[in-house]
């Protein structure tokens, strides 16, 4: 009696930890905006160099970015702005990078996208359709997020990868493992797909769990995918081929990506840095090298510490 008794308490407490959890999400999404004050216009963003960005003007018959955001302002309390007026596209195909130093605001564009809060005064358009009139699940429904915590479980590499949609057919997985290059542990792993990776993914490297998150992201059929550091457990050949699958990916789905290293975005199509909530500079890696002069400097201070810690196998910059 004393060992099905046991597993039923395992059971019941498994249960209510879950529940608590489901809760807190449940409050998250449920988050309602606090209306405050429209706020002046910001300073305008430095015009994007013609180099980084061959669309001298826009072609009519390009569907609208996956998203947009235009002169977007939020503070998590009144008079206390976060972001300072930000305006940011990500066209579909392409790879855009926001970077800036720690607490610049990019987790909060995040935020703002997955619609846990409500600007102040701007807009957010996905497709070109106003957020305001899709509806937060509408919304929802267009991005897929990855970030740091792959949340890989105990249970076959099928089950990781299908939880959010479970409806999937061999052919989606198939097709999302060979996009996140995930065919050799398909190979390796005994039974495949239907082999277990075991407690948190461990018989798979850092790298490997990270593209199974990607996979599982790119299965749900995003319109935009947003990647919050998607390599800061990476070592530099996980780092290298994360990047190559990224570039694949664009060709599905539009790509934010937030990175401390710029060495993860520097092939980004479009690089946006922030700085205390205003987006101070854009353009590709090598033009904001020479246009920016904070941009240089977070460069060269990455430079340097990579070099103080004898690279530690992370991935080199151009400078
Ligand atoms: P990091 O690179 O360290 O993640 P970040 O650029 O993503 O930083 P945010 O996390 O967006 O920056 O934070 C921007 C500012 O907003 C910071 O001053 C931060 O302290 C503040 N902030 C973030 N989240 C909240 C919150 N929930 N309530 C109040 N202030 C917040």
């Amino acid at each position: 009696l004393v060992v099905p008794l046991s597993s039923v308490f395992r059971a019941v407490g498994l249960i209510q930890r879950g529940m608590g959890a489901f809760q807190r999400i449940d409050e998250a999404l449920s988050l309602e905006a606090e209306p405050t004050e429209p706020k002046p216009s910001a300073r305008p963003v430095p015009a994007v160099p013609a180099r980084c960005s061959p669309r001298t003007a826009p072609d009519p018959a390009e569907p609208a970015p996956a998203l947009a955001l235009d002169d977007v302002w939020f503070g998590y309390r009144p008079g206390r702005p976060v972001l300072q007026g930000v305006s940011l596209t990500v066209p579909h195909r392409q790879q855009i990078a926001l970077v800036g130093r720690s607490g610049a605001g990019k987790s909060t564009i995040f935020a703002l996208i997955a619609r846990f809060y409500e600007p102040d005064s701007g807009t957010l358009r996905f497709d070109g359709h106003p957020a305001a009139e899709l509806g937060r699940q509408e919304c929802r429904a267009r991005i897929a997020v990855v970030d740091q915590n792959t949340h890989v479980v105990h249970g076959t590499l099928w089950d990781n990868l299908t939880y959010a949609v479970p409806t999937a057919t061999p052919a989606e997985v198939h097709k999302v493992v060979e996009l996140a290059n995930l065919t050799d542990v398909v190979d390796r792993l005994p039974g495949g797909l239907t082999g277990t990776v075991g407690e948190r993914g461990n018989t798979l490297s850092a790298g490997e769990r990270q593209r199974v998150a990607l996979a599982r992201a790119l299965l749900t059929r995003p319109s935009l995918l947003l990647l919050d550091e998607p390599t800061s457990h990476l070592d530099a050949i996980n780092e290298a081929a994360l990047g190559r699958v990224l570039q694949d990916v664009t060709r599905h789905c539009a790509l934010l990506v937030i990175a401390h290293r710029l060495s993860t975005v520097q092939n980004a199509d479009h690089i946006v840095l922030l700085e205390a909530g205003r987006a101070l500079a854009s353009g590709c890696h090598e033009d904001l090298l020479t246009t920016s002069a904070a941009y240089r400097e977070l460069a060269a201070g990455q430079a340097l510490r990579t070099r103080a810690q004898g690279t530690n196998g992370r991935g080199a910059m151009r400078l």
